[in-house]
């Protein structure tokens, strides 16, 4: 059995980036694209090594990597708003 929860993720700001089920406990480092609910930004639409910005203050919220075959973004862990699981 999956355990896991939705989580929304936003950027310091205070900008709504994505939704993302995270599979277990712990500090998000990176999200997978399929695993993404609500994509507020276009992030699933971004191209490999490409670096998505928010929307509304412009600041890099990662980039687009390939892991194990999939495509995920590397949160920037300064950008990206701290979320507790
Ligand atoms: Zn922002």
């Amino acid at each position: 059995m999956k355990t896991g929860k939705i989580i929304t993720i936003e950027c310091k700001c205070g900008r709504k980036l994505f939704r993302y089920f995270k599979a277990g406990k712990g500090r998000i480092i990176k999200c997978f694209i399929d695993r993404m609910a609500d994509d507020y930004v276009g992030v699933q639409n971004a191209e490999t090594f490409s670096k998505p910005i928010c929307p509304q203050c412009g600041k890099d919220l990662g980039i687009i990597m390939m892991i194990r075959g999939n495509p995920a973004l590397k949160l920037n862990q300064g950008t990206i708003k701290k979320v507790r699981v």
